[in-house]
């Protein structure tokens, strides 16, 4: 497994091979991110992972701040791994130096989810996404289903642009369901059981929009019954088409999508 600490480095590495998997993180690495890097492995000559908390893609200071990183630990979690060829430790310079401002702006009816509650967020993700993409000139990258709307509007943008194939990952759970993701490292225990305790009601909840007229109003009162019921903070319930990601009023190709607040820390999850 090479280090690469700069775009020289990968650069040089990177020249030989044109069957290179991607799989870009922010670190804080869990089992999520290592069955992207196996489906990379399986599917491509090569991987290279890429660890780099990106500042634009955060709305929020102090959520950026409290972002879990922990290099040493994610490197050795890595190699233990086997599977990973390179991984790419770039700094604020290597991606932002061509100061080319990016013109990225959201359709209005990509406003939705979190691009509705979390300003600015998807254009940092599709500027960080455009600039690795022309730095890796990967084959193809892996990307999460737990992060649904990201990797919809990426494999929307990049696919258009370049030479690439987005490929999607299923979501990895712990052993009680919930999703894992870097930020679970900043609950605790208690938030750990309600956050299984979420899921098994947004099971419920996904099972009894079968036979409702009104998909959008039986989760406006579910919103309420959630909120009261582990004292939570919900930015938005709502089943919506995973082709287009509009409102949808059947369950067929539908997924439920939810971000709340536990802890003060903001999670996400679709089902
Ligand atoms: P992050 O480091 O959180 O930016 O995530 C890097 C990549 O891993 C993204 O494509 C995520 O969607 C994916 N990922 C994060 N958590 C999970 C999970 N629990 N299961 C599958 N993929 C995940």
């Amino acid at each position: 497994m090479k280090i690469l600490l700069n775009n020289t480095s990968l650069f040089e590495s990177l020249r030989p091979f044109n069957d290179l998997g991607f799989v870009p993180t922010m670190g804080g690495i869990h089992k999520g991110h290592l069955s992207l890097i196996n489906k990379s492995n399986k599917l491509c000559k090569k991987t290279i992972v890429s660890i780099f908390v990106n500042p634009k893609q955060f709305n929020n200071k102090k959520d950026l701040k409290s972002y879990p990183r922990n290099i040493k630990k994610d490197l050795k979690i890595l190699k233990k791994s086997k599977k990973v060829d390179f991984v790419y430790l770039p700094t604020f310079k290597d991606i932002y130096k061509d100061k080319k401002k990016s013109k990225i702006t959201l359709q209005k009816k990509d406003k939705i989810l979190c691009a509705k509650f979390r300003k600015g967020h998807f254009e940092g993700v599709l500027d960080v996404m455009n600039k690795l993409t022309k730095i890796v000139k990967p084959k193809k990258i892996f990307m999460g289903e737990k992060d649904f709307q990201q990797l919809y509007l990426v494999k929307k943008e990049l696919e258009k642009k370049y030479k690439t194939k987005v490929i999607p990952c299923k979501t990895i759970r712990d052993r009680d369901n919930v999703a894992l993701s870097s930020r679970n490292l900043l609950l605790n225990k208690t938030n750990l059981i309600t956050a299984a305790k979420i899921y098994e009601t947004l099971v419920d909840i996904k099972k009894n929009t079968k036979n409702k007229k009104n998909i959008p109003s039986f989760l406006n009162l579910k919103k309420k019954e959630l909120k009261n019921n582990y004292k939570i903070k919900i930015d938005y319930l709502e089943l919506r088409n995973i082709n287009n990601l509009k409102i949808s009023s059947t369950k067929k190709n539908s997924r439920l999508f939810i971000a709340y607040y536990l802890n003060n820390v903001r999670l996400i999850d679709n089902l």
